[in-house]
C-alpha cells in the first residue's frame, strides 16, 4: 500500500526534488514532508521526550486522597520552580518499542523513575521518566499501572500529615489571625 502511494507520487512529480528524499521517523512509523517537519516532530512528540506528565491519571490520585479528606489540584506545568517539596521514587510501568526496525516488542519495569512535587495552594504534579529500549536505544513513554496513583497519593498524604502537625504546633503559638496567614504561606 505504502509503495503504491510512493509510486504514484514519483510518477506524477518525477522532477520534484522534494520527493527525492524521505523524512521518516522509524520510531513512530510516520513520514514528513521536510527535514524541518521531522525535526519539529522529534522535538514536540512525547514519543521522543525524556520524561512527561500524566494529568489523565489525576482522577485515580484524587480518589485515593478523597478517602482521607484531602483535595489536591494537578499543577499542569512541568517545572520545579515554586514547588515546596520534591520527592524522587519509582513506580511500575510497561514500555512498548515503537521503532518498526527494532525486534523488541516491549518490556516491563518495576523501577520507572518519578519525581513528585508539591506546590503552594494544595497543588501537586509528577514527572515520569521514559526509558530507552535495549534493542535500539530509542526512548519510550511508559504505560502506567495503579502504582502511579498509589505512590503519588501516598506521598501527598505523608506531606499533608507533616503539614497538619506543623500547623497544630503553630496554632498554639499564634493568635487566629496569624494562624490563617501562616496557613496561606505554608499551603
Ligand atoms: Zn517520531
Ligand atoms: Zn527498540
Amino acid at each position: 500500500m505504502k509503495r503504491c502511494i510512493l509510486w504514484l507520487c514519483e510518477s506524477k512529480e518525477q522532477t520534484s526534488p522534494a520527493h527525492a528524499a524521505s523524512y521518516d521517523c522509524d520510531s513512530c512509523n510516520r513520514s514528513f514532508k521536510s527535514e524541518q517537519a521531522l525535526g519539529q516532530h522529534i522535538e514536540s512528540s512525547l514519543a521522543h521526550a525524556c520524561s512527561s506528565m500524566y494529568p489523565t491519571h489525576h482522577g485515580g490520585v484524587s480518589r485515593l486522597l478523597e478517602e482521607e479528606g484531602l483535595y489536591f489540584i494537578f499543577h499542569d506545568v512541568d517545572d520545579s520552580a515554586g514547588c515546596n517539596r520534591e520527592y524522587d521514587t519509582n513506580i511500575k510501568g510497561w514500555f512498548m518499542c515503537r521503532n518498526r526496525t527494532c525486534a523488541s516488542r516491549g518490556w516491563s519495569s518495576k523501577r520507572v523513575a518519578i519525581t513528585i512535587r508539591m506546590y503552594p495552594g494544595a497543588k501537586y504534579n509528577a514527572r515520569v521518566y521514559h526509558q530507552r529500549c535495549k534493542g535500539c536505544n530509542d526512548l519510550s513513554r511508559p504505560r502506567l499501572d495503579g502504582s502511579y496513583a498509589e505512590r503519588v497519593a501516598y506521598r501527598i498524604k505523608k506531606c499533608g500529615a507533616a503539614l497538619v502537625s506543623k500547623l497544630c504546633q503553630v496554632r498554639t503559638r499564634f493568635d487566629m489571625g496569624d494562624f490563617h496567614r501562616h496557613i496561606q504561606i505554608v499551603l
